[in-house]
């Protein structure tokens, strides 16, 4: 599981692949990566929480 964010509202989504529009604002192809769940801290430093 991965959590994506919209770059223009902000909200956050839990899915298995990349939302392909925000369910929020509607926006289409805004949804970032944010973070991997298991797979670090999401700033790249590869810390296990
Ligand atoms: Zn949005």
């Amino acid at each position: 599981m991965a959590i994506f964010k919209c770059e223009k509202c902000g909200a956050t989504k839990e899915g298995r692949c990349k939302p392909k529009k925000c369910t929020d604002c509607g926006g289409n192809d805004c949804m970032i990566k944010k973070e991997e769940k298991g797979s670090g801290c999401g700033c790249g430093c590869k810390a296990k929480k």
